[in-house]
């Protein structure tokens, strides 16, 4: 067994995932496409077998311990590589999945990813901010999931409007997230938002967060506003 493989299965039980042969085959096709993409264009940092199976895909998984996602839908914003969606989509086939990610060439490579995996999923180019202006996209979605992608009080208004009330905000931290917490209060509060708890987990060696943010009404207009201005002053 791969390196890869034996780490996906040890992180899987610390999260009380059961992981069949064939999710097992989907993600070792998923890690080796990435793999050999990275070497062309950077798509991530993590590099290494266990390295990659902890810090993405089980990272990724472990969404699934909080939140009851068969046959909802969830974006993933600044999704990257597909961290966490993709594998989220893979574990969950019942998942309606949409990509966000601003870089062009983060789309062309999950695209090409998807068909590989012969997943369907909507891979869309385009900034959260812009893309919640527009009708078919603002309070669409059960969930919004996003993992490195800006602090809280901005995470907050890029994401809370593409959520629809009753959704949540699926926001992956460091276990160590409280003041930024704290700070977003007021982001949170203007957006429609709740704090409703935070889940903590441990998938690899180091202890991680997901603050779920419930979306307790809809996100008044003017917001979100431009990103020049949620990054000069955000709320
Ligand atoms: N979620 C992935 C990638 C994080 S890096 C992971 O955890 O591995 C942040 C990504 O967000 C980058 O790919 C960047 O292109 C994208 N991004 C930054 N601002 C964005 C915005 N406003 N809307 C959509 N994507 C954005």
């Amino acid at each position: 067994m791969s390196e890869f493989a034996d780490a996906i299965l040890q992180g899987a039980e610390k999260i009380g995932l059961i992981v069949s042969a064939e999710l097992l085959e989907q993600l070792e096709k998923y890690r080796s496409f990435l793999a050999l993409k990275n070497e062309l264009m950077n798509l991530t940092a993590i590099e290494g077998e266990r390295d990659c199976a902890e810090k993405h895909f089980l990272d990724s998984l472990a969404l699934l311990g909080c939140a009851e996602l068969v046959g909802r839908r969830i974006i993933d914003v600044g999704t990257g590589a597909g961290f966490p969606g993709l594998p989220l989509k893979l574990a969950e086939p019942s998942l309606g999945l949409t990509l966000l990610d601003s870089a062009g060439k983060k789309i062309v490579f999950l695209k090409e990813l998807c068909a590989l995996l012969g997943v369907e999923a909507e891979c869309v180019q385009g900034r959260a901010e812009e893309l919640s202006l527009m009708k078919e996209y603002r309070g669409a979605y059960d969930y919004c999931a996003s993992r490195a992608l800006a602090r809280m009080n901005v995470l907050a208004e890029l994401c809370l409007p593409l959520v629809k009330t009753g959704g949540a905000l699926l926001a992956m931290k460091a276990r160590d997230c409280l003041d930024e917490l704290k700070e977003a209060e007021k982001a949170v509060k203007i957006l429609g938002g709740e704090v409703e708890r935070v889940y903590e987990y441990s998938a690899g060696p180091v202890p991680r967060s997901v603050v779920i943010i419930r979306k307790i009404s809809d996100t008044p207009p003017g917001y979100p506003r431009r990103y020049s201005k949620i990054q000069k002053s955000p709320l």
